[in-house]
């Protein structure tokens, strides 16, 4: 046990990216004190930008997808102002067979090769018929949807790469809303070469006319009381209701909210149950490469937002192009990208990421021809620990057992990781205001 100060307070909230942050203005707007605790210096978790030198660089492209609220301003608690956002319409892109088709790819088959095109066809054709039953694999749910050809060619080493894991161990539900459906109408016009307009949840997104995403954070941290970064939290003593950080300092809590990655909370609570279960609980990692560059974009670039890349031999899973969707992420005459790797977790640490994996990132830019090496001025690399979670069969098993023994201990997840799913910073802001209203 710890040495350290001792100190009471009622209601903790456990990490400063958006979901605490949210969680924390909600407390306050009732009327009640918290404490936020943050391990880094700076808030903002994923949602953070970093400024170098003539270049704006978010952890790696996040763009403000909004489903409940209408624009910016709507977003509880970030006081945010429309007039300093814009609205964009997403324009990426898949790069297979050595050329850039629309995405979604599925609704857009009309633009592949004549060759690749008639193969895609064939196989839609020859799909397994439908059975009435929930595929039992993602990759089954992939093949059954859209026939083996797309799948091999596209679907399943994407999602694969993105994902770092085979899509047999993922459940049909891996992706849920976020993944374009097999609807026959769409890919038939798609085929046509008629693609149809797709209700899709990210068809256009909102960013900061100026600078990154991390105008979000600010806008949530702003006149916040109660917040302390440089505070990892070391170990829960879950019976006692109280957390020691690695400053030695012990917090007793009656209500915890948490969104730090759900397997992470579950390794550092004192319930050998918990722990193990948290074993269970599996997720990708991703390194972003973040790389400024003097000049413009090649100019069929300057309207491309994002270009998925499944092709097993180049490193990256999406490169994207921060400068073609916001002028104001850098300085006039230079623009920048970024390239995100997904690594499994169980390898991260011995990825060597600036020996290996950044020439082979910088190698393959170059050899596509899509950037020009002596024209970077600056790599920023930022790893995501947890990025995907992966949705296997157990995990919704899992994660409501987890969930279930951590409320008897007035701990209640939030966010994307807290609640270990596949969500946007919309919903992960929002998981944190139901979290508050529910259980105060
Ligand atoms: C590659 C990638 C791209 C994405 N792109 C988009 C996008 O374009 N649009 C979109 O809507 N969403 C996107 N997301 C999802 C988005 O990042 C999340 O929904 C959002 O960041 C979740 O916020 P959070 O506050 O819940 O978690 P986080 O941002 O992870 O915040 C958790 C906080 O907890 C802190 N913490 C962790 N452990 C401890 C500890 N022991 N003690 C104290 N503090 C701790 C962390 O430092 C962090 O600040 C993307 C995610 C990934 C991985």
């Amino acid at each position: 046990m710890s040495n350290g100060s001792s100190s009471a307070k009622k209601i903790i909230v456990l990490g400063g990216g958006i979901s605490g942050l949210t969680a924390a203005k909600a407390l306050e707007s009732l009327g009640q004190d918290c404490l936020l605790l943050e391990q880094c210096p700076t808030l903002g978790g994923l949602t953070r930008t970093v400024e170098v030198g003539d270049f704006c660089f978010d952890y790696t492209g996040h763009f403000l997808h909004l489903c409940r609220h209408k624009s910016p301003a709507d977003i509880p608690y970030a006081g945010l102002k429309d007039e300093d956002w814009q609205k964009v319409s997403r324009r990426s892109v898949c790069f297979v067979s050595g050329r850039m088709v629309d995405a979604p790819i599925q609704y857009n088959l009309g633009q592949l090769p004549p060759s690749e095109l008639s193969e895609c066809v064939k196989s839609y054709d020859e799909r397994p018929a439908h059975t009435g039953s929930e595929p039992p694999t993602f990759r089954d749910f992939i093949i059954r949807g859209f026939g083996k050809y797309l799948a091999d060619l596209f679907l399943i080493p994407q999602n694969e790469k993105t994902m770092a894991i085979s899509l047999d161990q993922l459940s049909s539900r891996a992706v849920r809303r976020f993944f374009p459906p097999p609807n026959e109408v769409l890919v038939r016009a798609g085929i046509r070469g008629e693609a149809l307009a797709a209700a899709e949840y990210n068809s256009f997104f909102w960013y900061p006319k100026s600078g990154g995403i991390g105008a979000l954070v600010k806008g949530l941290s702003a006149g916040l009381n109660g917040v302390r970064t440089n505070q990892v939290a070391k170990m829960m003593d879950l019976p006692n209701r109280t957390l020691h950080t690695a400053t030695g300092e012990s917090i007793r809590w009656d209500t915890l909210f948490s969104s730090v990655p759900l397997k992470l909370l579950c390794q550092i609570s004192n319930i050998p149950e918990l722990r193990s279960t948290g074993e269970e609980l599996s997720h990708s990692s991703t390194v972003s490469f973040n790389i400024g560059v003097q000049g413009n974009l090649r100019p069929e670039f300057e309207n491309v937002h994002w270009i998925y890349v499944p092709d097993r031999s180049i490193p990256f899973y999406r490169v994207g192009f921060y400068s073609s969707i916001s002028k104001g992420t850098c300085t006039p005459g230079n623009s920048s990208i970024y390239a995100e790797v997904g690594v499994s977790s169980e390898c991260l640490d011995s990825a060597e990421i600036v020996q290996n994996l950044q020439p082979k990132v910088l190698a393959s830019l170059e050899e596509l021809g899509w950037i020009e090496s002596r024209r970077i001025t600056c790599v920023v690399v930022h790893v995501i620990r947890c990025a995907y979670v992966h949705h296997t069969e157990r995990r919704d098993s899992l994660v409501d057992r987890i969930l279930a023994r951590l409320a008897e201990f007035g701990v209640h997840p939030i966010g994307r990781y807290g609640l270990w799913d596949y969500t946007s910073m919309e919903d992960s802001m929002q998981s944190a205001i139901s979290a508050v209203q529910n259980f105060l």
